[in-house]
């Protein structure tokens, strides 16, 4: 690998010498094309004009979405929400928490406000909208979601440039010393671009976490806000917000205000301890997940579906059953984790492993390894389901189960390789005892 001062070298950089993820610099090459298009041909599979349907035809041609690719006032409202959020995380007040051990034994400090910035932005939202005061008309977002969807990619792979770029070169505000990602610096252009090479971008003299803030702050509560311009749309559009409207709202809000409560939760996660900032990270937090998960929202507002007071209920029991499991199995192991002898987790097996920590072996980890991921995805069917209860046949407002569904059976492939890599042969003995990776008798 060449030498730049001040870069601390990954473990087994340079071409070939590791294990690759994501089907190597072919796989991730094509994946820095794939997603993006991906993003963007939902608008053209599904709009106000047509959706793509199963049946009766299994494959209907795209259909010309009625805005345009791009737009300069759409471009500058991306870069002004992120700005925004950006110098609300910086000004605001904030916790502040220490993130786990990097692999050069030092520890970085997080500021923490996800909430508060949620709460200010979405609460003025909802106060100033159409919802409230009506002075900002909210629908705007709807009306120009592909030249959007267009300027959250540039700006995405922009800021993915620039950390590639900056990866090279000494970070002043830790005396020239930049820690790579042990997955990101392979060498292969392609592949580190997409890893990300350096672990923890830190701009503004070390203020700013790049990975950190862009995880959870401009994305995640810029998808509850699309979300809201599109129920001022069918509000506007339809005379009023329907049921479905009203559930996929609710539900992803809360995902979304839960999230951003248990921000110091996100210090331990591999996103955070692991994965380089590359394109991946970077698209996927600002691209992807608020311009793909808000097609339910996308889809009712021009195409409401009746939902009926069984359908609510059906979907109620469905989100409920998902939470249940996803609440109740993270909660088990958080609490398990920070004090195995505490009362609600006293009474659970465990077994013993040389690294020192304890593996559940029963309650919710003891039905699968990943059980806390089936309940994400069974929430996320509930929040598809109201758009095709009534019999609309629409895949596209189905990508989120079909996309989740590929990721957490990736994920889990991927967690699964990192805990072999940890716990070696207790690992084996686990999964002895607890043989079912997400659906407990089925997979
Ligand atoms: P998990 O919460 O699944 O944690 C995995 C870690 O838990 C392992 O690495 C291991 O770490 C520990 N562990 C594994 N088995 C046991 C056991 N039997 N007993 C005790 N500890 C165990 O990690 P994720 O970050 O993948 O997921 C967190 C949540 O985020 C999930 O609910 C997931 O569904 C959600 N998620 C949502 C996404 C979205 O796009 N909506 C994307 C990704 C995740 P150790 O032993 O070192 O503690």
């Amino acid at each position: 690998m060449a030498k730049h001062k001040g870069v601390e070298p990954a473990p087994g950089g340079q071409h070939g010498q590791q294990h690759f993820e994501f089907f190597g610099p072919h796989g991730t090459a094509a994946l820095l094309v794939a997603l993006p298009l991906t993003v963007l041909a939902l608008p053209w599979a599904c709009n106000e004009r047509g959706c793509l349907k199963l049946l009766p035809k299994p494959w209907v041609p795209g259909f010309a979405p009625g805005q345009p690719l791009y737009t300069h006032a759409a471009l500058a409202a991306a870069a002004g929400w992120f700005a925004l959020v950006l110098a609300l995380h910086v000004l605001l007040p904030g916790a502040r928490a220490r993130g786990v051990a990097l692999p050069d034994g030092s520890r970085l400090t997080y500021k923490l406000n996800a909430f508060p910035v949620f709460l200010l932005t979405y609460g003025a939202a909802l106060a100033l909208g159409n919802f409230g005061l009506g002075a900002i008309d909210l629908a705007w977002a709807a009306d120009n979601f592909l030249p959007l969807t267009t300027a959250a990619i540039a700006l995405s792979s922009a800021l993915a440039v620039a950390v590639y770029a900056a990866s090279f070169l000494p970070d002043p505000s830790t005396r020239g010393r930049r820690l790579l990602s042990a997955h990101g610096a392979s060498g292969y252009l392609a592949y580190d671009f997409w890893m990300g090479r350096e672990l923890n971008p830190r701009w503004l003299g070390g203020a700013l976490d790049v990975k950190e803030f862009c995880e959870l702050y401009p994305g995640m509560i810029g998808w509850a806000l699309l979300n809201l311009a599109f129920a001022a749309a069918q509000a506007r559009d339809h005379g009023r917000v329907g049921a479905g409207m009203l559930l996929v709202n609710a539900f992803q809000l809360w995902y979304v205000a839960d999230g951003l409560a248990n921000e110091r939760a996100i210090l331990t996660t591999m996103d955070i301890t692991t994965d380089g900032f590359g394109f991946m990270l970077a698209f996927g937090d600002l691209a992807w997940v608020p311009f793909t998960f808000t097609t339910q929202a996308r889809f009712l507002a021009s195409h409401p579906q009746p939902l009926g007071a069984a359908g609510v209920a059906a979907v109620l029991a469905v989100q409920a059953t998902g939470y249940l499991i996803f609440r109740g199995a993270n909660g088990q192991k958080d609490a398990f984790r920070r004090d195995p002898s505490h009362p609600s987790v006293s009474h659970l097996e465990s077994m013993p492993t040389a690294r020192g920590t304890r593996l559940i072996t029963s309650g919710w980890w003891g039905a699968a390894r990943h059980i806390n991921y089936l309940g994400d995805w069974i929430m996320g069917f509930a929040w598809c389901m109201p758009t095709g209860l009534a019999g609309a046949a629409a895949v596209v407002p189905f990508f989120y189960c079909i996309y989740f569904a590929a990721l957490l059976a990736h994920r889990e492939r991927r967690d699964e390789a990192a805990c072999r890599a940890k716990y070696g042969a207790d690992w084996e003995r686990y999964c002895r005892i607890v043989p079912w990776r997400i659906i407990p008798r089925v997979y």
